[in-house]
C-alpha cells in the first residue's frame, strides 16, 4: 500500500474571469517545472483542483517542493483503490497510521457510486470500527478530530485523503509580470523579493558591487541569497553593477551629507535602465519606513524623484522582528547575517541628511557630470543566471 497522488487545492475565490485560466495554467506549469526531477510524476487538472500522480515516487520530497510553490492553498496525500470494501478498509487504515500524532479521528464517507452496496452512513461505521480494532490509543471524535479521513466512493474508484497540509498561498510566480529587485545582501531585500514573488511577480535582481572595497565574498553572498529565492520560483537573472568608480566620484565631488541620497538616486537610475533593457516594469526594494537615515519620508521623496517606475516596497510598514521571522522561515537569514562589506556601509558618510531636500540634491548633481561613469557602470554589468537546481558555482563556470 502507498499513496497514489497528492491533491492540490488552490484558493480560487479571489480570482475572476479570465484570470482564473491564466492562474491555473501557470500554476500547473510551475508545479511541473519544480517536480521535473521526478520523471514519472505528472500534474493533472480537474474541476477546481489539481493533483500530482505519483506513479510510484516517494511523496515526501515532492510534498517538500509543493510546499514552496506560490498559488497552492493546501495539499493532501491520497490513495486510490478499487471500489472494494476490503481494499477501502486497508487503505483507510494505512492513511490513519501514516499520521503518527493522531489521537482522535473521524471518517467521512461520500458515496457517489450508488451501486456500491454499503451506504455512506453505514460505511462510516464499518470503517470506524475497522480502524479502532486495528489501532491502539486512538478514539473517534466527530466534533474535534485531529484527523478527518475523507473517503469518496466514485464511479471509477475510491479516493481516500487524510491530513491537510497548508500551502504558501499567494499567486503563481509569473502571473503578475516582472520586477527588478535591488538586492543588497542584507536581511531585508531578500524578504522583499520573496513577498513580491508571493504576489505572482517574476524577479530579476540587481546588485551594486564596489570592488575592492566589497569582496568577491560579498558578491557570492548575493548569489547565494538569489539561489535561495529561486526555490520559490523560477531561475533568476542577477545583474552585477560595477559601482566603484561612480561611488568614489559621488563621495569625492558631492557634499558629504548628500552623498548617500545621491548614491541611492544613481542606483535607481541604473536600475531603471536595466528595466528598460529587460522589459521589466517595476522595481522592488527592501526599504522600510523610518529604519535608517536613507529611509525617512523626506529621503524616499528625494530618491524617488529620479524614476517614474512603480517601486514595490513590501516591507514598508513591517516591524523588523517580522522581517527577521520571514527571513528565517524562507532560509535567507543565515546567509544575510554573514559578515560582509556592503557598498553602503563602506562609503557611509559621517552625517547623512535624514531630511534631504530635492532642490539641493538637484543643485549639487547639476554641478558635476556623472554621465560617463553611469554609462561605464551600465556597460560593465555582468549578468548571471541562477537556477534552482544548479549549484551557484556551476553558473560561474558557465560564464568563464
Ligand atoms: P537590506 O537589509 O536589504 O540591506 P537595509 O535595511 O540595509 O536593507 P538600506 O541599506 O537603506 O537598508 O537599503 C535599502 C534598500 O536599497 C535595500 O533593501 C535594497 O533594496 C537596496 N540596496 C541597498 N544596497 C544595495 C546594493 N548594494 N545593491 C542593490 N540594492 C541595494
Ligand atoms: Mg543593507
Amino acid at each position: 500500500m502507498q499513496y497514489d497522488y497528492i491533491l492540490i487545492r488552490y484558493g480560487e475565490m479571489a480570482l475572476k474571469g479570465k484570470n482564473i485560466k491564466q492562474f491555473i495554467i501557470r500554476l500547473q506549469e510551475n508545479i511541473q517545472q519544480k517536480i521535473k526531477e521526478f520523471p514519472d510524476a505528472k500534474v493533472k487538472r480537474t474541476q477546481g483542483r489539481m493533483f500530482v500522480l505519483l506513479n510510484g515516487h516517494d511523496p515526501e520530497p515532492i510534498m517538500d517542493k509543493l510546499r514552496k510553490i506560490f498559488g497552492i492553498h493546501s495539499l493532501s496525500l491520497a490513495i486510490k483503490v478499487d471500489n472494494d470494501l476490503e481494499k477501502i478498509k486497508e487503505a483507510a487504515l494505512y492513511a490513519l497510521k501514516k499520521n503518527e500524532d493522531v489521537r482522535k479521528f473521524k471518517v467521512s464517507v461520500k458515496r457517489i457510486a450508488k451501486d456500491f452496496p454499503v451506504r455512506s452512513q453505514e460505511m462510516n461505521q464499518v470503517l470506524g470500527k475497522h480502524l479502532l480494532t486495528n489501532t491502539e490509543d486512538i478514539t473517534v471524535d466527530v466534533h474535534h478530530p485531529d484527523l478527518e479521513l475523507k473517503v469518496e466512493i466514485r464511479l471509477e474508484a475510491t479516493y481516500i485523503t487524510s491530513s491537510v497540509v497548508p500551502g504558501l498561498g499567494g499567486l503563481p510566480v509569473g502571473t503578475s509580470g516582472k520586477s527588478l529587485l535591488l538586492l543588497s545582501g542584507g536581511i531585508d531585500s531578500p524578504v522583499a523579493g520573496y513577498l513580491a514573488m508571493k504576489r505572482g511577480v517574476q524577479l530579476e535582481a540587481i546588485h551594486f558591487h564596489s570592488p575592492p572595497f566589497t569582496s568577491e565574498r560579498a558578491k557570492q553572498k548575493v548569489l547565494d541569497l538569489t539561489k535561495q529565492l529561486t526555490k520559490y520560483g523560477k531561475s533568476i537573472k542577477v545583474h552585477i553593477v560595477p559601482f566603484t568608480k561612480l561611488q568614489q566620484e559621488i563621495f569625492r565631488e558631492m557634499p558629504d551629507d548628500y552623498a548617500m541620497t545621491i548614491m541611492r538616486r544613481m542606483m535607481f537610475r541604473i536600475s531603471e535602465r536595466v528595466c528598460h533593457n529587460e522589459s521589466i516594469l517595476s522595481l522592488t526594494t527592501g526599504e522600510n519606513l523610518g529604519q535608517v537615515a536613507s529611509q525617512t519620508m523626506e529621503s524616499m521623496h528625494a530618491i524617488n524623484e529620479v524614476t517614474n517606475y512603480p517601486i514595490i516596497r513590501p516591507l514598508i510598514a513591517m516591524d523588523k522582528q517580522d522581517v527577521i521571522r520571514i527571513s528565517e522561515e524562507i532560509g535567507t537569514y543565515e546567509t544575510s547575517i554573514l559578515p560582509y562589506e556592503d557598498c553602503c556601509t563602506i562609503f557611509v558618510p559621517k552625517s547623512p541628511k535624514t531630511k534631504p531636500r530635492k532642490e539641493k540634491v538637484n543643485y549639487y548633481e547639476s554641478k558635476y557630470d556623472f554621465t560617463a561613469s553611469i554609462e561605464e557602470a551600465i556597460n560593465g554589468i555582468e549578468t548571471i543566471k541562477i537556477n534552482d537546481e544548479k549549484k551557484v558555482e556551476d553558473s560561474f563556470t558557465d560564464l568563464f
